[in-house]
């Protein structure tokens, strides 16, 4: 499942994870967790050399686990910190690194691999069709009107309006999908559902009737 920021992926690939009995993987709680560690280390952001020579170091460990989903970078608890604004902000100057994403695409094709003997891995992300598991069952595109996506992450969210959330998630989309290494672009072969008029279980239901095709 890939797709934009507020576009519903997570809800949306928890929910079918769990209706399909399988395991959920959220790669973005992936890049955020290696956003944090570097932020807390001071690691000049600005500086991709400086990114790269780093991104070797944090150890992630993901639960996979569709009901209690998350990370541990050595070993510390990342679940909350990875979802502040300081990393929702910083994180595509991580992300467009490419040594950065090499590892964590190599952590997640095992994730993927060791999850196939129980039955298979909904993941969630923005390369996941295009390169991380290219020849996946099933891949779907999800997107939303900027002002759906701006409303929903309003909702989540405290201390914000809808219009600023609109200009960071413009902002952050902009990079993710103008960014030279695996950009956020949809899969030739994957199925693009349009998320605005439809609640959670509608676009959950629209997953699983696809997946069952
Ligand atoms: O999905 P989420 O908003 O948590 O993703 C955070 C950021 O991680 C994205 O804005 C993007 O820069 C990066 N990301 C990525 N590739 C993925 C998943 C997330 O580059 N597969």
């Amino acid at each position: 499942m890939d797709g934009p920021s507020g576009s519903g992926k997570s809800s949306a690939s928890r929910g079918v994870a769990r209706a399909l009995g399988v395991r959920y993987l959220d790669t973005g709680a992936m890049y955020r967790a290696v956003t944090w560690w570097m932020l807390q280390r001071g690691v000049d952001l600005a500086d991709p050399g400086a990114i790269a020579s780093r991104s070797g170091e944090p150890e992630l460990v993901m639960s996979t686990d569709p009901d209690a989903p998350g990370v541990t970078v050595d070993g510390v608890d990342a679940n909350g910190p990875i979802r502040t604004e300081e990393v929702t902000r910083a994180v595509s100057a991580v992300s467009a690194v490419p040594e950065v994403r090499a590892r964590l695409v190599n952590l997640q094709r095992e994730i993927i691999v060791g999850s196939l003997a129980s039955g298979g891995i909904v993941v969630e992300g923005r390369d996941i069709g295009t390169v991380v598991a290219p020849d996946a069952q099933v891949k779907v595109f999800l997107t939303a009107s900027a002002d759906a996506r701006a409303r929903r992450r309003t909702a989540e969210l405290s201390g914000t309006t809808v219009a600023a959330q609109k200009a960071e998630m413009a902002r952050r989309d902009t990079l993710d999908s103008t960014r030279q290494a695996d950009p956020l672009v949809m899969a030739a072969d994957a199925i693009e559902l349009d998320t605005t008029p439809l609640d959670l279980d509608e676009v959950i239901a629209e997953v699983l009737r696809l997946v069952k095709e």
